[in-house]
């Protein structure tokens, strides 16, 4: 199918020509509606590669949808996005958007990892199982090698004793971390966060941040919704305040949550003092 194009914008790879580095991602102009009403008005945002950009903004701003549409769980009206210089969604041709098939959003797709709110563990898998499937299943990887690789990745975020627990054996804060290593298990270029510690109990949030900073320092790529001002302050490299579907500031933690410039971005944090 054929959609209409919003106005030609910068395109990743003519900044490559001047010789600056590519952004991981690219999101220009994005603009998205529910029934009429409008939830991102235009977003414009670039995230760089080994960068950890948090999104925080008020209940309703529009964050989730943001990075529901990088990850093509909602379909863009308007703008684009780009990660790692492919049109996300989309092929352009002589100022024509057509839709990818099914096939090409699914590949798309495997090289993002995403982990929400709830942690969506399969029920009846193990640990270990819940990690090993997609690689197995998406990719085709060897049973064996993706159990090996699965129970690395376990390790990693803390739970190497944990392999053969089902995920109603575990706490919150370990079927998150699951939920992380299944994500990891597919060999993400970029991981999308969507509140991923907002349904837990407040003993479990730090377990859960901990692994998020390591993976942070170890140089992934990733764009965080959360509520947690002081991962935002230490981890980030970049935030963006959002507000009714604008980005309303954005820059440095120490410039947007120590020291912001608008008044909506004043208030939103003192109320999540
Ligand atoms: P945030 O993550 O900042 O809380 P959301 O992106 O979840 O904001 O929501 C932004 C707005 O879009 C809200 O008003 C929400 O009700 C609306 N919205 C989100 N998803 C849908 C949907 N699938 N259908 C209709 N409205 C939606």
């Amino acid at each position: 199918s054929e959609t209409t194009t919003t106005s030609p914008q910068a395109q990743p790879h003519e900044r490559s020509r001047t010789g600056e580095e590519l952004p991981l991602v690219r999101a220009v102009n994005v603009m998205k509606s529910f029934h009429g009403v409008e939830v991102l008005k235009g977003i414009d945002l670039d995230v760089h590669r080994g960068e950890v950009v948090v999104l925080l903004g008020p209940s309703g701003s529009g964050k989730t949808t943001f990075l529901r549409c990088i990850n093509q769980l909602e379909e863009i009206d308007g703008g684009r996005i780009w990660v790692d210089g492919d049109l996300v969604g989309f092929r352009e041709d002589g100022g024509h958007l057509h839709h990818l098939t099914d096939k090409q959003v699914a590949a798309q797709r495997r090289d993002i990892g995403m982990v929400f709110q709830r942690f969506n563990l399969f029920p009846h898998m193990t640990a270990v199982q819940n990690v090993m499937e997609a690689p197995i299943q998406v990719k085709g990887v060897g049973k064996k090698e993706a159990k090996a690789r699965a129970l690395e990745l376990l390790e990693q975020v803390g739970l190497g004793d944990k392999p053969d627990s089902y995920p109603a054996q575990l706490s919150g804060g370990q079927q998150q971390r699951v939920a992380i290593a299944r994500a990891l298990a597919m060999d993400p270029k970029l991981m999308l966060f969507d509140e991923p510690t907002s349904a837990l109990d407040p003993e479990l949030v730090g377990e859960v941040l901990r692994v998020m900073r390591e993976l942070a320092n170890q140089g992934m790529t990733m764009i965080v919704v959360t509520h947690e001002m002081g991962f935002a302050r230490d981890v980030a490299d970049h935030v963006v305040f959002m507000d009714g579907g604008i980005v309303v500031e954005e820059g440095k933690p120490r410039d947007v949550i120590v020291n912001p410039k608008h008044e909506r971005t004043r208030s939103f944090l003192q109320r999540m003092r």
